[in-house]
């Protein structure tokens, strides 16, 4: 089978405002294949930029475009999934974006492969033949309230969904001092009730301020978190270390920010987080996810997927970890866009017993949904001098 065509797709919300929301607009990626194959990926990115990293024209030999890399390749196995991952990586090593940017064509290859075979992804990523997917338990990732108040009448909603897990995060926290973060704490766990697993997203607030972050750890500690999420940089390294040498009564979680695998590898090794969430439309696909899933097993700490997009990318966040029973949490966006609730045919839908599983059906086993995309597709088209360089497809 031979690659044809790699086609990526700018879809907008009318409106973006400035909340942390990363629904409002996404980067989609089609692969094509002469067998008439075709497999679907999502980039948590800024669209236009991570579109540059699969057109931009060659400058040598080291910033060779996604495109170019791919054309005309050979893709039969899994196997060339991971070559083509090191090619594209290789031809882009001065592409500053081309690990972020490569998740799409990543998770589409994949899901081109699982078709082909007739295999779910997770089971091609694992070795053992009886390879099961295991349920998992859907957390409510939501944003915290503006006020406690307004907290709590979110959490006493998600319950009333019949979420048995949440996260708050970003929005007040850490921003109008400590009294005002506990009382955002105390109302998400009320509002949840006792029995729920409760996580806290402090939105990397604190800087490189492990003191802070200490401090806010040890004061949530009596509401029990099952984590307390980004209180630091992203690459806030040593300041993740301080932290946790002190043994913070509430784990530490983070990752989420990991562009490459040597950012997941730097947290997991010299930040002492006890769980690493890996976007997989931010980390480099599938194929890096699952490497950090690997590492974060032999280190005796819970991967957990970050995903704020469509169920195209939930789904391909499940996939890596499906098989790893005790990695039981699934980060399930509760809110979005009417884009990312729409996008998609089939959605990874929350079963009566409250978990998500994973089907069988090969490859992602999830389709996108081309009425909705037509809806909210943005017509791109770049030209350089009289040369055009790219130019969205109709659908
Ligand atoms: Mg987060």
């Amino acid at each position: 089978m031979k690659i044809t065509a790699v086609q990526p797709f700018y879809l907008k919300m009318p409106q973006i405002t400035d909340a942390a929301d990363g629904t409002q607009d996404t980067l989609l990626v089609r692969v094509c294949t002469d067998e008439g194959i075709e497999g679907w990926g999502e980039c948590d990115a800024s669209p236009l930029v991570s579109l540059a990293a699969y057109c931009c024209p060659m400058s040598h030999g080291n910033i060779i475009n996604i495109c170019e890399s791919l054309i005309g390749e050979t893709l039969d196995s899994p196997k060339d999934v991971l070559r083509l991952h090191e090619k594209a990586l290789r031809n882009g090593l001065d592409i500053q974006q081309i690990h972020h940017a490569y998740s799409g064509a990543d998770i589409a290859l994949w899901d081109i492969i699982g078709k082909k075979l007739g295999e779910p992804i997770y089971r091609l990523l694992d070795d053992s033949s009886d390879s099961i997917a295991y349920s998992k338990l859907p957390y409510a990732s939501v944003l915290f309230g503006d006020t406690p108040e307004a907290t709590y009448q979110i959490a006493t909603c998600l319950r009333e969904q019949g979420y048995r897990a949440a996260k708050f995060g970003w929005g007040p926290m850490g921003k109008f001092g400590e009294e005002n973060d506990i009382a955002l704490v105390r109302a998400a766990r009320e509002g949840m009730g006792q029995d729920a697993q409760l996580m806290i997203d402090a939105g990397v607030v604190w800087g490189t301020d492990h003191e802070t972050a200490y401090a806010r750890a040890k004061q949530f500690s009596p509401f029990s978190p099952t984590w307390l999420e980004e209180p630091l940089s992203p690459d806030a390294i040593e300041s993740y270390g301080a932290l946790s040498k002190r043994n913070p009564p509430v784990p530490i979680a983070a990752g989420e920010g990991s562009g490459t695998y040597r950012m997941a590898e730097d947290l997991i090794l010299h930040g002492g987080i006890q769980f690493v969430q890996i976007d997989v439309g931010r980390i480099g696909g599938i194929t890096v996810a699952y490497r950090v899933r690997q590492l974060a097993e032999r280190h005796g700490i819970q991967y957990v997927n970050h995903t704020f997009k469509s169920h195209l990318s939930v789904a391909a966040s499940l996939h890596v970890f499906a098989t790893n029973e005790s990695f039981d949490l699934l980060e399930y966006p509760a809110a979005g866009s009417e884009l990312s609730q729409n996008l998609t045919v089939e959605r990874l839908e929350v079963a009566a017993d409250g978990r998500v599983r994973l089907t069988d059906t090969p490859g992602l086993g999830v389709r996108v949904d081309r009425e909705a995309m037509r809806k909210y597709l943005v017509p791109v088209r770049i030209q350089v001098s009289d040369r055009e360089i790219f130019q969205s497809l109709d659908l």
